[in-house]
């Protein structure tokens, strides 16, 4: 069983209410091998909702809406639901959405709405990773090792 952000598998969940859909993934979901999750929909926030990004400070890192609001909370709470939902159902692995406050896993945007982007991991990618889950997005997951790339054809 792999993990996979809700967006990248058609579910309009995305802060704008829209969605992502990558569609060899979405074959893949019909095989029943994947689970989606969208950790800002289990963290409580709506859709549609502000855009966020993430800030990075001596102090910790905090989520900010483009709204001015803080929404640290809601992303911690979601990204640990989705942990636990690796947990219960012995997910290793992970496609999730790249670049995403959440979902992102080595580039995310700076926190300045500005379109520029760093070196970095969305708030529930660094979480699984922490806890020894593999992390890739919609531009690298055939590179998974094991029958899952393996099965692109079938
Ligand atoms: Fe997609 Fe992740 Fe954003 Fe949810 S939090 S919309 S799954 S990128």
């Amino acid at each position: 069983m792999i993990l996979i952000s809700a967006c990248l598998a058609g579910v309009p969940c995305r802060y704008n209410g829209t969605d992502f859909p990558v569609p060899e993934l979405s074959r893949f979901i019909e095989t029943g091998k994947f689970l989606c999750v969208c950790p800002e929909i289990l963290g409580g926030l709506p859709v549609p909702r502000s855009p966020c990004e993430i800030k990075k400070s001596e102090t910790g890192t905090s989520v900010l809406g483009k709204d001015g609001k803080n929404y640290t909370e809601e992303f911690f709470r979601g990204a640990e639901k989705v942990l636990e939902i690796c947990r219960k159902n012995n997910i290793k692995t992970a496609v999730l959405k790249a670049k995403s406050p959440s979902c992102g896993c080595g580039k995310i945007y700076d926190g300045t709405f500005s379109g520029t982007l760093i070196d970095g991991n969305g708030v529930c990618t660094e979480l699984l990773l922490k806890n020894g889950i593999a992390v890739y997005t919609e531009e690298n997951w055939k590179e998974i090792p094991g029958k899952y790339s393996n099965d692109s054809n079938g």
